[in-house]
């Protein structure tokens, strides 16, 4: 093929793409590509076969050159036809005669007969077959191998929006037809818990994708709101217009026409008055026009034409921004609501009210997302990773979460919901047998002292924690309350922030730990582009580059330390030793100011955290200058293995029990040792019940967990010993893979009686 062919190829590869994800339900779409694709090759049929969920078999669901009545009446079974060996093998089959093949089948209704060459290739998600992509010409020749590529490169792309467009059909149609209920998605498992309640869409300001659908409550209220968004979006423009006037060539202006032109044509407004007329919200039916004009400019052949799309949506983004601003305030959170998005963070949190929060379910992220931390941490069960979640239509539809399974049902029906209601109870009892042995000290059966201390970054959740039974706080996040402010906060800010949680916990400890932003953490105010931010400027390498920040942090510690001599600091991401002797150097000048100021101020006990790979190696020199070492498994874990805590592509390679996390962590507890330190550890292993017979056999000091996990953590410690926790180890040692090793584990968890703390997945 020459590169002119290779380019339109690509060309129609894109467009095909586009126009399914703008496709209005899962049959439109399925059409779009039988269509597209049959006259882009030049060929007789393009027919689609997708795997149905219930009975496995293969159905034809679409097709362009097969009669029309086959569609839906055609199927078949993985172990018939050829369509059933390109699912079984899945891999591509190409041949010139198909007919002449032993696993032809003819389905007379079809009438392919006619068509002796045959290309089908498998539609593959994530290991899932979910269907078969046909090709078929009348003559008998062999597809060449840029056929071959096209449609498996197509197949790989329409995956997601096969996907996403048959989880909207089945959720919004009308009527509760028996296969309509219970519509599954499946993500990971994020906090644990079940909840029932209303979804409530998570959009943030000036986004049009994310924008939910929402019934307009007063029809000319929003039509008034839309005309007075689009008349500000003009005087914004003519402004613009007009301050650019010395500094922008004219050809670059004429931008600014265009874009008074389309706000004053026919297509936008008109089309958007007519989707407010029916119903919609006026974001809503703004979002769909201009989704339906990026779509024809996208489709266009002229390349300068097709870029015009961008100059839509980023118009549509300008009149969004004047619509919003007073939506949101008034939109009643509702009790028990589960608050959905495509990307959540800390700070959509922040926003709705935590006592009505039922549960969060992310489209992006996994059970160490930030997210997920939080919702562990208020008792909040949460699905992340949800791929392919059509999250702007889930707005007001009753959910059903399982936080255990990393689970989501939409219009649940009344067996499963009696089922989830039964589970909530049994959660409960559970919980209610734990409460007296969680405000027990913790120790082994041979009477080794191991705290449990909570996580924590919340000032809301400080009651809980008191509560739990934690024996002091192990980590208290900062970056949190930096995260959901408008700006850095100032120092008596922060010391009022800081006081309040030593003060709840004196005499007991409060590690608080420097501002560690950067990775998934963002602060709105301090944005940060990298490409590969969990590699990048994060924790300590970016308050050490900003001492003005970073002192002002220690000295508002260390002030908030005056009567409460409880605090302990922690510094995170530590990498190198001159990272942590820099990071001291201004603590010490810190305090000296104070001292200089005439505050009297002990020095804290100050610890490093052991969370890159490199601080392993270091860890005897690391923990001779501190006074204590605490492991961030969840970061550790992630750069151990390469695997992107947040990415739930491959989620199930994150492992904390890989032989060689295991491994690093008696590595950092032989060191600790040698230099004669405690060591505790604060990331998410610590709360799983396999891992901690582990953590107890190897030494480790002290656990942090999230405080919803602290009474089941102290029922593990108190139901091993030091010998026997130390004798699983060995056997550990000896085992070479995850599933193996945690195994074992179970099946010491059931035979000490903790059946019930026995889960399938990991952390
Ligand atoms: C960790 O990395 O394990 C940790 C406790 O820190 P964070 O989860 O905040 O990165
Ligand atoms: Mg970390």
């Amino acid at each position: 093929m020459t590169t002119a062919a290779t380019l339109s190829m690509l060309g129609v590869l894109r467009r095909v793409v586009q126009e399914v994800n703008g496709a209005a339900d899962f049959f439109e779409a399925l059409h779009i590509i039988v269509t597209r694709v049959r006259a882009a090759l030049d060929i007789d049929v393009c027919s689609i076969y997708l795997k149905s969920p219930r009975s496995g078999r293969l159905v034809l669901m679409a097709s362009e050159g097969l009669r029309e009545e086959s569609v839906g009446e055609v199927e078949m079974d993985v172990s018939e036809g050829l369509v059933g060996l390109v699912a079984s093998r899945a891999e591509p089959i190409n041949l010139e005669n198909a007919p002449d093949h032993p696993r032809y089948r003819y389905f007379p209704e079809t009438g392919e007969e006619r068509f002796l060459s045959f290309l089908g290739v498998p539609i593959i998600q994530q290991r899932k077959l979910l269907g078969v992509l046909v090709v078929q010409h009348h003559e008998a020749r062999r597809f060449d191998d840029e056929h071959v590529s096209f449609l498996i490169t197509l197949g790989a792309q329409l995956a997601g929006a096969i996907t996403q467009a048959e989880f909207t059909d089945e959720i919004a149609s009308e009527t509760p037809q028996i296969s309509h209920v219970n519509v599954e998605a499946t993500g990971i498992a994020g906090a644990p818990g079940v909840a029932i309640g209303r979804a409530v869409v998570a959009y943030r300001l000036a986004q049009l994708d994310s924008i939910p659908d929402r019934e307009a409550r007063d029809i000319d209220q929003e039509l008034a709101r839309f005309t007075a968004a689009v008349t500000a979006t003009r005087g914004e423009i003519e402004d613009l217009k007009r301050r650019t006037e010395q500094v922008l060539p004219a050809e670059e202006r004429i931008l600014f026409d265009a874009y008074l032109m389309l706000l004053g044509s026919d297509s936008l407004v008109h089309r958007t008055e007519a989707r407010i007329r029916a119903g919609q919200w006026a974001a809503g039916a703004l979002r769909d026009t201009v989704r339906e004009s990026v779509r024809v400019f996208e489709d266009m052949e002229d390349a300068y034409l097709r870029e015009r799309a961008a100059d839509i949506r980023d118009l549509g983004r300008r009149v969004l921004s004047h619509l919003l601003p007073d939506e949101g305030s008034d939109q009643e959170f509702p009790d028990g609501g589960i608050l959905v998005g495509e990307d959540l963070t800390a700070s959509h949190l922040a926003e709705v009210p935590i006592e009505r929060l039922g549960a969060i379910v992310s489209a992006r992220g996994t059970g160490s997302s930030h997210i997920a931390i939080l919702a562990r941490a208020l008792s909040v069960p949460a699905v992340m990773g949800v791929a392919d979640l059509p999250v702007s239509r889930l707005e007001d539809r009753e959910v059903l979460v399982d936080g255990y399974r990393g689970r989501l049902y939409v219009n649940p029906g009344p067996e499963l919901r009696a089922e989830f209601r039964r589970l909530v109870r049994e959660e409960r009892e559970l919980e209610e047998g734990l409460r007296e042995l969680a405000l027990e000290p913790a120790a082994t059966r041979d009477g080794r002292a191991v705290p449990v201390l909570a996580n924590s970054g919340l000032l809301a959740d400080i009651k809980p924690s008191l509560n739990s039974g934690a024996e002091g706080v192990g980590l208290y996040r900062t970056e949190v309350p930096f995260m959901i402010r408008d700006r850095f906060p100032g120092e008596e800010e922060q010391v009022e922030i800081y006081r309040q949680i030593l003060a709840s916990f004196d005499p007991m400890p409060v590690t608080l730990r420097t501002l560690d932003v950067g990775g998934d953490k963002a602060l709105p105010y301090f944005p940060v582009q990298e490409d590969n931010p969990f590699l990048g400027w994060r924790g300590i390498r970016l308050t050490l580059d900003h001492p003005e920040i970073f002192l002002t942090q220690l000295r508002a510690m260390l002030k908030a330390s005056r009567e409460h001599p409880n605090l302990q600091i922690l510094f995170p991401m530590i990498t190198t030793l001159e990272e942590l002797k820099e990071a001291l150097v201004l603590l010490n000048r810190a305090r000296d100011e104070l001292l200089d100021e005439g505050f009297l101020i002990p020095m804290p006990r100050v610890g490093a955290m052991v969370e890159v790979p490199a601080a392993v190696y270091l860890v005897e020199t690391l923990a001779r200058r501190v006074d204590f070492l605490s492991v961030g498994t969840n970061d550790l874990v992630q750069y151990l293995l390469a695997v992107d805590r947040n990415n739930a592509r491959v989620a199930n390679l994150y492992d904390t029990l890989h032989p060689a996390s295991i491994r690093a962590l008696e590595l950092i507890a032989e060191g600790a040792r040698r230099a004669g330190k405690p060591v505790s550890v604060c990331g998410e292993m610590a709360s799983d019940p396999a891992a901690i017979i582990l953590l107890l056999g190897m030494g480790i000091d002290s656990l942090s967990v999230s405080v919803s996990a602290i009474a089941r953590v102290k029922w593990v410690i108190r139901s091993f010993s030091t010998d026997r926790a130390e004798a699983l180890l060995a056997q550990c040692r000896l085992l070479e893979n995850p599933g193996q090793i945690r195994s074992l584990l179970n099946n010491a968890l059931v035979q000490a009686g903790l059946g019930g703390l026995v889960r399938a997945g990991k952390n």
